[in-house]
């Protein structure tokens, strides 16, 4: 298969990347990129005070908005980019601090990191399941950021198996981790491939110099043959 030029992981200033989304946007058409999403971060924990991140329901709307003005004038403009609203959110923050600033309902994609233990897993869970009872089938695609599959045994393996395949969540390739997806880990991308587990690429960009760095995550996924779960994963997108 060919593969879109797609990164679903980007920082900017309203995080800590460097650069704007109109800087970012500009530089992925300069590319021929086709799907982008900004995914800039949220998370109550010591990271917020070394970093910048969507720290309010006020700060979360402008940076809504400003996405929405971008989407607005790419279609307006006829251009192939499909940009998408994202956030990526700490599982390490507090339920009540994600309750009270995240609608689901107002992304198109939500990330979630540091996921490490079975202790975050069922916070995910409750957390997801508390989203489903009140946003229903308007809940987001939802994504796993950097997992590292080395912090789980094998039996914890199924379990986070059952997990993605109940609550249909994306694993990303991360272009920045490639110590997550080498072939130590067989094991865990042979039951990704197995259960249909949806993939993704993402470059967790922080800068403009690695916007289309797909090459090495292109490559794990025709390694572990995980093409048809990234066809779905696209066809998720649409
Ligand atoms: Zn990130």
């Amino acid at each position: 298969m060919i593969f879109p030029k797609l990164n679903l992981h980007i920082h900017s200033l309203f995080s800590d990347g460097q650069n704007s989304i109109d800087q970012i946007v500009r530089e992925s058409l300069k590319l021929r990129m086709e799907y982008i999403a900004i995914t800039d971060h949220f998370t109550n924990t010591w990271k917020s005070d070394i970093i910048p991140t969507l720290n309010s329901f006020a700060k979360i709307s402008r940076y809504l908005e400003k996405l929405n003005k971008c989407r607005s004038l790419l279609i307006d403009i006829g251009e192939n980019l499909k940009l998408y609203r994202a956030i990526e959110i700490d599982v390490n923050s507090s339920g009540s601090y994600i309750k009270d600033l995240i609608q689901p309902d107002r992304f198109d994609l939500i990330l979630f990191e540091y996921l490490d233990s079975n202790k975050r897993l069922n916070f995910l869970k409750n957390l997801i399941n508390g989203w489903r009872e009140t946003y229903q089938k308007k809940l987001p695609i939802i994504g796993l950021a950097h997992f590292d599959p080395s912090r789980f045994n094998n039996i914890q393996i199924e379990l986070i198996i059952k997990f993605l395949k109940d609550y249909n969540i994306f694993i990303e390739f991360n272009s920045r981790y490639p110590q997550f997806y080498t072939i130590m880990y067989s094991y865990f991308f042979q039951k990704i491939r197995k259960s249909e587990i949806l993939v993704a690429i993402g470059c967790d960009s922080h800068d403009l110099t690695n916007l289309c760095d797909i090459s090495n995550p292109v490559d794990m996924i025709k390694y572990y043959h995980l093409e048809n779960n990234f066809k779905n994963l696209l066809n998720s997108l649409k």
